[in-house]
């Protein structure tokens, strides 16, 4: 393959990889992965983030910031500007609104994620978003942040057709497409990908979480990202090389700083 996958969004920081986490990065780069965002969800995580890059330099990439569910506990956020201001740093986030599960309440989430965004745009870095039954305020929110210089990839994107289309021209958004198009009930995503335009798609795994078929019940991991990829070219009808360069392009504009990473990757 000449184009490496790119997974751009993991969370390699926990415990569920501690155990085995220079094995997992080798089979995903035996398997052509050839660049992983790991993606910190409060301080804690997002140091240990920036540790990993360390350890696994031009192969882990670290995004920073505070996920909804930790909103409440974030503080003022003064924390988050000096590792956003680490120059292998590639994305905020992850950050957004998840109403789901509440563990934060909404006007918390919402001060929070607005924060980063103003955080990432004053720095010209991407935003991870993430979005759980949200769809509506997460839209009305990037709308207005739209021309301000920040880039955003809704992560994990489920939805249908039309919220994906209104995320992409109204929002001038990404979207992630993650295992959750190899699940047999994603009848409304599988149409959507189906239908929306290639150069807004980008692959992830968010792995541990939302394991593709047919590892489902086990550990995610970024070895099985192109699973993904095959997923998505056969909802497609395209080859998976050519749904792997694509997405791996896209994902080298959304997020500039790796480019000088998975080129080295590449050339290895
Ligand atoms: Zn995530």
């Amino acid at each position: 393959m000449s184009a490496g996958l790119i997974d751009t969004h993991a969370h390699l920081d926990g415990s569920e990889f501690a155990a085995d986490l220079d094995e997992v990065v080798r089979r995903a780069q035996q398997l052509h992965v050839s660049a992983l965002i790991s993606c910190g969800q409060d301080q804690a995580t997002s140091v240990q983030t920036l540790a990993l890059a360390g350890r696994f330099p031009g192969v882990v990439a670290p995004a920073v910031g505070v996920h909804p569910h930790f909103a409440k506990d974030a503080g003022d956020l003064l924390w988050l500007e000096p590792l956003l201001d680490d120059p292998r740093v590639v994305a905020a986030g992850e950050m957004g609104l998840d109403y789901h599960y509440d563990f934060s309440p909404r006007a918390r989430q919402r001060e929070v994620f607005e924060c980063q965004l103003e955080l990432a745009t004053a720095r010209g870095l991407p935003a991870i978003v993430h979005c759980r039954e949200a769809y509506d305020d997460v839209i009305a929110l990037l709308r207005s942040y739209r021309g301000r210089g920040a880039t955003v990839v809704v992560h994990c994107f489920t939805a249908n057709y039309d919220v994906g289309k209104t995320l992409i021209d109204e929002c001038g958004a990404f979207l992630g497409i993650g295992g959750a198009v190899t699940f047999k009930k994603a009848t409304d995503l599988q149409d959507a990908v189906q239908r929306l335009p290639l150069e807004r798609l980008v692959l992830e795994t968010d792995c541990p979480y939302m394991t593709p078929v047919p590892h489902r019940g086990k550990r995610n991991e970024p070895a099985y990202l192109p699973l993904t990829c095959a997923a998505l070219a056969a909802l497609r009808g395209a080859p998976a090389e050519a749904i792997a360069e694509a997405t791996t392009a896209n994902a080298l504009r959304l997020f500039p700083r790796l480019a000088a990473s998975a080129s080295a990757m590449q050339a290895q």
